[in-house]
């Protein structure tokens, strides 16, 4: 398979033409999607102002806008070769999910093309076999899918048709949330509450806060012909054997190197493909590690940013299979080398244009600023584990702490310049203020303009987890193959509840007598306080700072089953019960959920280590120990006593392996049985985390020597060398 792999490499390293259409961007842009362009044309005046306020205010729609809107959609679609439609969602399973009907019907036994509002507004797929956590029993096996009309529908075409996927929420029949977007859409209309009160002390003319987010996605090219030889790579998306190449990303000359050929055709053909769909991509390079590459959209209202972080993870796949190559996703594919993140920018803006974490020119803007600021440090600080939690996942743990990516510790970089500021407002109130003249205070602040030459003095730290870069902070931690709604979800929310809480309080000393401006002021440096140990400037990859942080009290929980934890803690059902975003049920159930696709995923990965092993490896080194012997005999036949006593010696290292290799296999076998017995899905999660996995260290360790003394022509997985290095 190996060397048939290698040799299919030199057919499929022909860059694709199939992105040399011609067209200009600004002309491609949304022509898949029922943009509000779209829609103004198709559907009448009446139609689309409901529809408008639906989108914008959340107001319901009737059933015979519901038909109208349906019957415009269905022509547009129409018009451009679409045949069927489908409900586009994203259960729990981490990917997106469709059901496609067609939009065929009979009447009067005549075949005619239909699309009604009750199809569009509500289906019910067949879900009992989505991840439920014990929410929907099988025989009441019925869950929803709910249309949701702030996120615009789009025509996913492949080679053999088009579909209309409209985005939607999944509930089950007794109306819990069974997927990421239902709570993270209840999370962004608290946040946009919450801070449109709060930003109204400052401009009482705020009607709406929107959440921003840029989602920078990092990943590997593989040609499909090595993968299809990698049992490991194709059932877990990485590489559960294979030694370090002699030539890795020691001389770093991958990152921002010129982009090769097959792999530019590939980008060009994805971008053409993204903007079409609306997603908005800008940037695209190579990273760090060889075979590694970034592309990154211009940022979007969060809700929209999701769906377009799925569904361009969706084509990531499509289209690198179109180019001969597979496209991993894995937070780690291949140990020793850099794995891949998801750096979630997020900021909050007004409806009146303001970025409400960007520094402002005056003192009553930066007062504004350095609310939000120490608003979400407060947040961050006080929900530190949840965060945490949102972002676990068996493959990121590999990533987290592993020298290239932030440890499992969430702390937060300012940078130089907001440092002094805060360390300012710490220690002396009187800074802050000044004799108005008339022998009042009067409220100064002056925080120097972060200008955008200074933007980059701010992100010179990239190894912070969470980090302000001058007018967003970016949460660095998330895994690359995350559905981002999991960690934006548990941001907003947690932020909206910490503007609440602030509001509060602030109101409070108002009434009490205290002015405005002093009243927030005083609450800030209460906070700026209480939250300074969630700050650090220094480098996060380093075992000092795993110690301070332990000294300053901050979590470090290193593997998922553990971190999430924090899930079911009371700051955390304060959050998410209190506010409407969770139920205690859905909590559960998601803990278990993620609990369990933990497991399954780490059983997957033992199973085939085993096989791997048992199938591929040992019977490889076996093969090769025959070919010593014989030359050992033949070596002492000749009189050659020495020699043969060198060769004795590999014949019985590569028998120690192989005897370990075999041991821990049976080891490992007998300790996921006991694994699989346990019914607590939380203690099962730690027996695969805590007992199993060691066992797949161990069993690499072995079969990873013995792929450096194997003679290579018998060696039957492809080589990291061959993996990472062929263009
Ligand atoms: P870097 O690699 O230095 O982190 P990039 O330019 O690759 O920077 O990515 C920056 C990301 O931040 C982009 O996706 C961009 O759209 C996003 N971004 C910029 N401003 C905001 C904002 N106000 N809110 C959310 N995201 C933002
Ligand atoms: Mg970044």
């Amino acid at each position: 398979m190996r060397f048939r792999a290698l040799h299919t490499i030199e057919q499929n390293a022909e860059p694709s033409t199939n992105g040399t259409d011609k067209r200009k961007i600004s002309e491609l842009y949304n022509s898949q999607v029922f943009s509000l362009k779209a829609m103004k044309k198709y559907m009448s005046g009446e139609t689309y102002n409901d529809l408008l306020s639906a989108i914008h205010e959340g107001t319901s729609i009737d059933p015979q806008v519901a038909d109208a809107v349906a019957t415009a959609m269905k022509t547009w679609a129409m018009e451009r070769d679409t045949t069927h439609y489908t409900h586009w969602f994203q259960p729990l399973t981490g990917l997106t999910a469709e059901k496609h009907d067609s939009f065929f019907d009979l009447k009067d036994g005549e075949a005619i093309e239909a699309f009604t509002g009750n199809a569009l507004i509500q289906q019910e797929p067949d879900a009992s076999s989505f991840p439920s956590g014990g929410i929907r029993n099988t025989f009441e096996a019925r869950g929803y899918t709910a249309w949701d009309p702030s996120s615009p529908a789009f025509l996913m075409k492949t080679r053999a048709g088009v579909t209309l996927c409209i985005p939607t929420i999944f509930v089950s029949y007794t109306g819990e949330a069974l997927d990421y977007k239902a709570p993270l859409l209840r999370a962004l209309h608290n946040l946009d509450k919450a801070a449109v009160d709060v930003c109204r002390y400052f401009d009482p003319e705020v009607k709406k806060v929107i959440a921003t987010l840029g989602v920078e996605q990092e990943y590997f090219l593989v040609d499909s012909a090595m993968v299809f030889a990698r049992p490991d790579l194709m059932l877990t998306g990485r590489t559960l054997f294979g030694h370090a190449p002699a030539k890795g990303q020691q001389l770093e000359d991958h990152y921002f190197g010129s982009i090769p050929e097959r792999v530019n055709a590939f980008m060009v053909e994805l971008e053409r493909e993204a903007i079409q769909l609306g997603i908005p991509l800008k940037t695209r390079h190579n990273e760090v590690a060889p075979g590694q590459f970034e592309c990154a959209p211009l940022f979007e209202e969060v809700n929209i940013a999701v769906d377009h972080n799925a569904l361009l993870m969706d084509i990531l796949d499509k289209i690198s299979r179109r180019n001969h190559f597979i496209c991993l996703l894995h937070e780690k594919p291949f140990e020793g080398v850099n794995g891949s993140g998801k750096h979630n920018n997020w900021s909050l803006s007004t409806d009146t244009g303001v970025n409400l974490l960007s520094p402002g020119s005056t003192s009553i803007r930066n007062l504004q600023f350095l609310t939000f600021l120490l608003n979400v440090t407060k947040a961050v600080h006080d929900h530190a584990p949840l965060l945490r939690a949102s972002i676990a996942g068996s493959g990121n743990d590999h990533r987290l702490g592993a020298n290239e990516a932030p440890p499992a510790i969430i702390s937060m970089f300012m940078g130089s310049e907001l440092t002094r500021v805060l360390d300012q407002l710490e220690q002396e109130k009187e800074h802050f203020i000044e004799d108005a003249g008339n022998g009042e205070a009067s409220f100064k602040m002056d925080i120097p303009k972060i200008p955008n030459i200074r933007r980059d003095n701010t992100d010179r730290n990239r190894t912070s987890p969470f980090a302000f870069t001058g007018n967003k902070f970016e949460f660095r931690a998330v895994g690359s193959s995350a559905n981002v709604a999991s960690p934006m979800t548990v941001l907003n929310a947690i932020v909206a509840h910490q503007l609440k809480c602030f509001k509060v309080e602030v109101d409070q000393l108002i009434e009490g007598g205290e002015a405005k401006e002093m009243a927030i002021l005083q609450i800030l440096k209460k906070y700026n306080a209480e939250s300074k140990s969630v700050r650090f400037e220094g480098n996060n990859y380093s075992e000092e700072w795993v110690a301070e942080a332990e000294k300053r009290g901050l979590a470090n929980v290193k593997t998922t089953p553990e971190a999430l934890d924090a899930y079911l803690s009371d700051k955390t059902k304060e959050v998410f019960i209190g506010n409407r975003i969770l139920t205690e049920r859905e909590i559960k159930a998601r803990h278990e959920i993620t609990l369990d696709i933990y497991t399954k995923r780490t059983q997957i990965e033992s199973r085939l280590t085993g096989e791997l092993a048992l199938t591929h490896i040992v019977p490889a080194a076996i093969r090769y120990q025959n070919v010593l012997i014989k030359n050992q005999l033949g070596l002492r036949k000749i009189g050659l006593e020495d020699e043969a006593e060198a060769v004795l010696n590999t014949i019985k290292k590569i028998s120690t392996n192989v005897s370990l290799i075999k041991e821990n296999v049976k080891k490992m076998v007998n300790e996921r049985k006991k694994a699989n017995e346990l019914e607590d899905p939380r203690e099962k999660a730690l027996a695969y985390c805590h007992i199993v996995k060691p066992f797949m260290d161990n069993i690499r360790y072995h079969a990873d020597k013995l792929e450096i003394m194997v003679e290579d022509k018998l060696w039957p997985l492809p080589k990291y060398r061959e993996l990472l290095f062929l263009r």
